[in-house]
């Protein structure tokens, strides 16, 4: 089954970087205002470049100097289970058009991710109707810590202050 990350990444601005697995590959979307669960509401989701897998589990911070420096929590990760085949992934991110259920601590059911027309990078991330969507609150606010410890971007600030973390170099 494949994989989703979102990775909580306090960069320049704060934002959230949503990844899922396709061929052998993490698609990343940066969401300034993070994912949401309720239906009524659309995030601009910026395709960035892709990472290797193994960056899904990634927390820490990445060293002053590299691109993105700063800490990065995994604030949600799970399964993705795609509409289409496997094989047709491909051409539905041709298309721009990519819908998938999730199955993570934090987002579960049903999801949509369709770029813009006539925009190459813009997209949006949006819940569809069903049992798991909520209305109104916003998730990334409620429920602020780590799918896999109990650290926040603040902790690991803190950690990384107190000189408790080294920095991360990335490639
Ligand atoms: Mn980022």
């Amino acid at each position: 089954m494949p994989l989703f990350t979102v990775q909580k990444h306090k960069a320049t601005t704060l934002h959230y970087d949503f990844r899922l697995e396709i061929d052998g590959v993490l698609k990343s979307w940066a969401i300034p205002k993070g994912p949401s669960i309720d239906p009524a509401v659309k995030r601009l989701a910026v395709q960035v470049d892709d990472h290797d897998l193994d960056y899904a589990t990634f927390e820490g911070v990445i060293e002053e100097g590299q691109y993105g420096a700063g800490p990065v929590i995994v604030w949600d990760t799970g399964i993705v289970n795609f509409k289409s085949q496997i094989s047709d992934l491909r051409s539905d991110l041709k298309k721009g058009r990519l819908e998938f259920e999730l199955d993570g601590k934090k987002l579960k059911g049903a999801f949509g991710l369709f770029r813009l027309k006539n925009q190459e990078k813009n997209w949006l991330l949006m819940k569809k109707k069903d049992a798991h969507a909520g209305k109104g609150g916003e998730i990334v606010a409620e429920r602020p810590e780590s799918a896999l410890s109990d650290q926040t971007i603040e902790g690991i600030e803190n950690l990384y202050r107190e000189g408790k973390i080294k920095p991360y170099r990335c490639g």
